[in-house]
């Protein structure tokens, strides 16, 4: 296991725990509060999301389907807001976005992450406040720019200065004074258990602290009339579940914020940590509460403000994956089942499902793990060592590496794979020309398409030699 996998997997590559095949689970049929939305239950052995049984929503909207609780959604962003008040919270939109989400999370009072045009353009065309609009990226364009500050995005975290050289222009052709954070690069990487403190800054992200980029971006914003230097970002990675690479982030930040003070005489007024609050995927998995973690993050600030003898600035939080993850789930149509028998003697069952790398793309790219369960029914068959398999051509479409599901899994079967919400449908692809499922929301007892079922017909409009 390569540690590159890790960016947004959720361990760390050299400390992969041992495969969860180890050890035989209890109930096959059970479903672990901590990784399923809280809807999910069985009744009479069927699992219902939302309120509806698996087997009606799939009736009517078919398979895959990605289901959206949107109770689930809405009670994690509100748990956000309401974990400490005066912490600004961002829905990092890029773990999923579509018009639906973007109003939940409005009328939950989240601010909302992009970080492209196309991403803005889902968040304008849900009628998002633009003022709590924040656009990020490592390469804006001049269009994507000038589409932000005409909206009039409440702030641009600032990653080159190429990119402030474009907006400055920008802003003074539309004669506004444009709000921005600047991205810092702390030298910190987090992943789950671990932090490296002294982490190399060879990535295409933010201003290095180390070589002094970020002190001439912070002085370039400054020294311009149509910027206002709003304060400064960091993000150290994804799927965290302590705060301890924070703490090293934060202190490394608010010691940059007071020679700030110290050089320009400016105040920062505001300083966010981005992202990556971890979720639960596998049993074991112990992310903290929103609340110990907002507590926490916002504690340290506060100390780190009183050693430098710095103004508390407004604290923000980017969470995504935390948000939207838990409350997704897929639902695949079991095809085909096949036996292996490994080296050793050890038998494997394939279970091939009706989409794949296509629609998850976490468990090739990340070597993310996953939980799943038969859907359609409880079972008492003995569990069966499984992976759980796409429909691609590809050896490395896998959607859940090890899997104990009942060992009379057989074709028509659901399986339902957990915490999906984040990172599967948003990086979903067409390959093999599989069209990508529907996202559904569900609350209630029903049911309604957010994103509909891509079609064939949908991939042949792309192509100019479809006769017509
Ligand atoms: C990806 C990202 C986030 C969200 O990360 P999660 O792991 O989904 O919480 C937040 N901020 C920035 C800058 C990001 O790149």
């Amino acid at each position: 296991m390569s540690r590159n996998a890790h960016p947004a997997g959720p361990r760390h590559g050299d400390v992969l725990p041992d495969a969860p095949h180890g050890s035989q689970p209890g109930d096959v049929n059970a479903l672990d509060p901590a990784i399923w939305p809280e809807s999910a239950t069985r009744v009479g052995g069927e699992l219902h999301l939302g309120g509806a049984p698996v087997s009606a929503l799939v009736l009517e909207h078919g398979t895959p389907a990605l289901f959206l609780d949107e109770a689930d959604v809405r009670a994690r962003a509100r748990s956000y807001t309401q974990a400490f008040p005066g912490i600004d919270v961002y829905y990092a939109g890029k773990a999923f976005l579509c018009t639906a989400v973007a109003r939940w999370v409005d009328e939950e009072g989240l601010g909302l992450d992009v970080c492209t045009g196309g991403e803005l353009a889902v968040a304008l065309a849900a009628g998002f406040p633009a003022e709590r609009i924040a656009l990020h990226g490592n390469n804006k364009s001049s269009a994507e720019l000038g589409r932000a500050v005409e909206a009039g995005v409440g702030h641009v975290i600032v990653d080159s200065f190429d990119e402030i050289h474009r907006l400055i222009a920008i802003a003074a052709t539309a004669g506004v004074t444009q709000r921005v954070l600047v991205r810092v690069t702390v030298g910190v990487e987090a992943h789950t258990h671990e932090f490296i403190a002294t982490a190399h800054e060879d990535q295409k992200f933010g201003f290095s602290l180390r070589d002094g980029s970020a002190a001439r971006a912070v002085a370039a914003v400054i020294a311009s009339d149509v910027l206002h230097f709003g304060g400064l970002h960091s993000h150290i990675g994804s799927q965290i579940f302590e705060t301890a690479g924070f703490e090293v982030a934060a202190h490394r930040v608010i010691s940059f914020a007071a020679t700030i003070r110290d050089v320009h005489g400016v105040q920062v007024e505001e300083i966010n940590l981005g992202g990556g609050l971890g979720i639960a995927y596998v049993p074991g998995d112990d992310p903290e509460t929103p609340k110990q973690t907002l507590e926490r993050l916002s504690g340290i600030v506060e100390i780190e403000c009183a050693s430098v003898g710095l103004r508390l600035p407004t604290l923000s939080v980017e969470p995504g994956r935390a948000i939207i993850g838990p409350s997704g789930v897929t639902v695949y149509e079991v095809g085909t089942v096949k036996d292996v028998t490994l080296d050793g003697g050890q038998r494997r069952r394939y279970v091939s499902v009706d989409g794949g790398m296509s629609d998850n793309i976490r468990t090739a790219l990340y070597d993310a793990h996953y939980t799943c369960v038969l859907a359609n029914r409880a079972s008492a068959a003995p569990p069966a060592l499984t992976r759980v398999v796409g429909k691609h051509c590809e050896s490395g479409d896998v959607v859940v590496r090890d899997a104990w599901l009942p060992g009379d899994v057989r074709p028509g079967d659901l399986v339902a794979v957990a915490a999906t919400g984040a990172y599967c449908r948003s990086m979903a692809s067409n390959y093999n020309h599989v069209p990508r499922p529907p996202v559904v929301g569900v609350d209630q007892g029903r049911s309604q398409v957010l994103v509909r079922r891509e079609t064939e017909d949908d991939l042949l409009r792309l192509d100019t030699g479809v006769a017509r």
